[in-house]
């Protein structure tokens, strides 16, 4: 009786652990299986072959970016469009880390977590995705580039939704050329970094709000070069006298060094840190390149220059696009996505909101008073602008970053032009466009 007791007891032991296992494995199985069929082991999709049955691919209109025809690959006739939507996109080698047809190939191939791909397409596992890019803009601003390589970035930072991403160079995913041009691989709104030049002066600008008890009432002072730890700081003109407003608006190097000097290098490391310049952010499964703000063994001299976005100094488009997005909503930025359905991972808390409403003012006060609404007409828009230098013989990198506060057109946008020179006029004109198309775009018209 007592032998019988124990062996019934084993055996619903090993009854129970079977059951387990088996739920497990059920779980793993449907929760990973998109996962695992994506794999480059996976010979359906990997030779790019699962593309010749794959879903749709829409932009936010409804157009069509890439469709599958008598098991062929048929990518949107417009050649602009094709270029400025490939990293978005993809093209049929899944080189490009941040396009559909790498990060969701399994799914765009009809991949299915319970069936796999057992199921015939008529059941309606088609496989069809929606990006929230509008690729009409994105051609438009892909055009503005004009040949030249960098990248523009435009998001609501509400809702998350990523309206334009544009990264040059590209290729034409139809007709994929022999030699891919260099650099083309990378989608550099997300993946790739770059001296920031003077769209720094808004991290420099914050930590100065935060740890500069008066703040309101500095005056600096720029005779066009000054001596910070026995090696000149340059600016590009004798200033004169002016508060933190006229300094940002007029993008001082010398009111930037002092101020950068005057926070020390432990809290503009701190400030770099808490407004995510050396983190990386989520966007739809993937992540953006950090970027490098590092004082910690500095002499002055170097800190002096990295206040003003020299020195080792990087930033990521999209990450500058997100701490924009963060200075007009009071801190607080919707992190963003591309895909329709992909719901954004979190908020980016960067800053308190009396620190973003300040810093907003600032950002504001330079396009009215300096820039010009008319750069930017039917928007309400703050922004900094940046010419980086990058040596090497090259000519700086030109920036501008800003975002707009009217109520039905809440955008947060990067823009880099690599050897650009002067931002304002080498990435101002295609943030422009960017933000101009994009405002037409959310409203409708
Ligand atoms: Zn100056």
């Amino acid at each position: 009786m007592k032998r019988t007791m124990s062996r019934s007891i084993i055996a619903l032991i090993l009854a129970v652990a079977f059951l387990l296992g088996l739920g497990f494995l059920c779980y793993k199985y449907v929760c990973d299986s998109p996962m695992w069929a994506s794999q480059t082991f996976n010979a359906y999709i990997s030779s790019g072959k699962g593309l010749a049955c794959a879903g749709t691919i829409y932009d936010r209109n409804g157009t069509v970016l890439a469709k599958s025809e008598n098991g062929e690959r048929v990518y949107n006739e417009d050649l602009s469009v094709r270029l400025a939507t490939l990293h978005s996109v993809g093209d049929y080698s899944y080189n490009i880390a941040t396009a559909l047809q790498t990060t969701h190939r399994a799914e765009l191939a009809g991949h299915n977590r319970i069936f796999g791909y057992g199921l015939p397409s008529s059941l309606g596992f088609s496989g069809d995705m929606t990006l929230t890019v509008d690729s009409v803009v994105c051609a438009k601003v892909y055009d503005a580039f004009g040949g030249r390589n960098g990248a523009c970035f435009v998001y609501n930072y509400k809702t998350g939704e990523v309206l334009c991403m544009v990264s040059t160079p590209s290729y034409d995913p139809q007709n994929v050329p022999e030699e891919v041009p260099e650099g083309a691989y990378l989608n550099n709104a997300i993946s790739s970094t770059y001296a920031p030049g003077s769209i720094f002066k808004i991290i420099t600008t914050v930590a100065a709000i935060e740890y500069l008890p008066d703040w309101e009432n500095i005056t600096l002072n720029c005779d066009g070069e000054e001596d910070f730890g026995g090696d000149d700081v340059t600016c590009l003109e004798h200033h004169g006298e002016m508060d933190i407003y006229e300094a940002f608006a007029r993008s001082c190097n010398i009111a930037f060094a002092d101020l950068a000097a005057q926070v020390g290098a432990e809290n503009m490391q701190k400030t770099a840190e808490k407004l995510g310049i050396t983190e990386s952010f989520n966007i739809c499964s993937v992540n953006t390149a950090k970027g490098v703000y590092d004082v910690k063994n500095a002499t002055l001299n170097e800190l002096a220059w990295s206040g003003i976005g020299q020195h080792t100094d990087m930033t990521n488009p999209a990450q500058m696009a997100i701490l924009c997005g963060a200075v007009a909503s009071e801190g607080s930025a919707k992190l963003p996505t591309y895909i329709e359905g992909v719901s954004p991972k979190g908020n980016a808390e960067l800053m308190s909101k009396e620190t973003a409403d300040i810093m907003a003012e600032i950002m504001r006060y330079t396009v009215r008073d300096y820039y010009g609404d008319s750069m930017f007409e039917g928007l309400t828009v703050g922004a900094k602008t940046g010419t980086a230098e990058v040596g090497e013989g090259k000519a700086p990198n030109g920036w501008i970053v800003g975002y707009s506060e009217d109520e039905d057109c809440p955008l947060a946008f990067a823009v880099v032009v690599e050897e650009g020179d002067y931002g304002f006029y080498s990435a101002g004109p295609i943030a422009r466009i960017a933000m101009t198309e994009c405002a037409k775009s959310l409203r409708g018209e």
